[in-house]
């Protein structure tokens, strides 16, 4: 189906609370990078925090690829500065900061095969079990980012060794895409949650990482940065989630 018809389909999808798309059951984020989980599932966290259910974040990589040529935050640092974001933002969301866990891969070097991708699995796979966790939230494999692929494809590897676990989409670039080219996916079939009463925590969460939102890394003229465009998706009072199709 067209692009377009795609995501109006997601704006359309019949609303719900977090507590019956989760069942008040602990999952676990697989979020790429360090602001994945605040832009696409901070209502949803909120919600979960607030309501004492066990939420783990788990970030795959290090988020260094956003400022490549900044002097003043050189790898290392940008590297520290984003951790410190994500741990700022869990704070505005009422998730413990050891419920963060940080894979720490090169940004943009996520793996979608190989040993690499079957040490990531592995990892994930202890915290799924860990919690207990009868649901994973990944970004949607359609998002134009090699990160946000494969960290799709980890949740379906994740899924065949547990076939109990429930996987949820939630897009993040995938808005974005031009809505004439064609997705290679069935219409959506999930839920819209209405996270009004946690949406200035949400805000305060995204705003947390303001090496994304501001010019804090002033000096890489390609650096990264959200626009009014870009972050408006995830300004609004509902969140989206899809089933990841079988
Ligand atoms: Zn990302």
């Amino acid at each position: 189906m067209r692009v377009a018809a795609f995501l109006d389909a997601l704006r359309r999808l019949p609303v719900t609370t977090p507590e019956r798309l989760t069942g008040n059951r602990p999952f676990v984020v697989l979020s790429p990078h360090p602001d994945d989980d605040a832009l696409g599932t901070g209502g949803l966290i909120a919600a979960a925090c607030g309501a004492g259910q066990r939420v783990v974040v788990v970030t795959l990589t290090d988020g260094s690829g956003s400022h490549p040529r900044s002097i003043l935050f050189p790898r290392d640092k940008l590297v520290a500065l984003r951790k410190a974001e994500s741990e700022s933002a869990a704070d505005r969301l009422g998730l413990p900061i050891d419920h963060l866990r940080f894979l720490g891969l090169p940004d943009a070097e996520a793996p979608s095969a190989g040993p690499a991708f079957e040490r990531a699995m592995e990892a994930i796979l202890a915290v799924v079990r860990e919690v207990d966790a009868a649901s994973i939230f990944v970004t949607w494999g359609r998002d134009p980012h090699c990160d946000h692929e494969a960290a799709d494809r980890m949740a379906r590897a994740l899924r065949r060794r547990d076939p109990t676990l429930q996987l949820w989409s939630y897009p993040i670039w995938g808005w974005h895409l031009d809505g004439a080219a064609e997705v290679d996916e069935p219409a959506p079939v999930g839920w819209r949650v209405d996270i009004s009463p946690w949406l200035e925590a949400k805000r305060d969460a995204v705003a947390a990482h303001a090496s994304q939102m501001t010019a804090l890394v002033p000096d890489d003229p390609q650096g990264f940065r959200f626009t009014a465009e870009t972050i408006a998706p995830f300004r609004g009072p509902f969140e989206y989630f899809f089933k990841v199709p079988a």
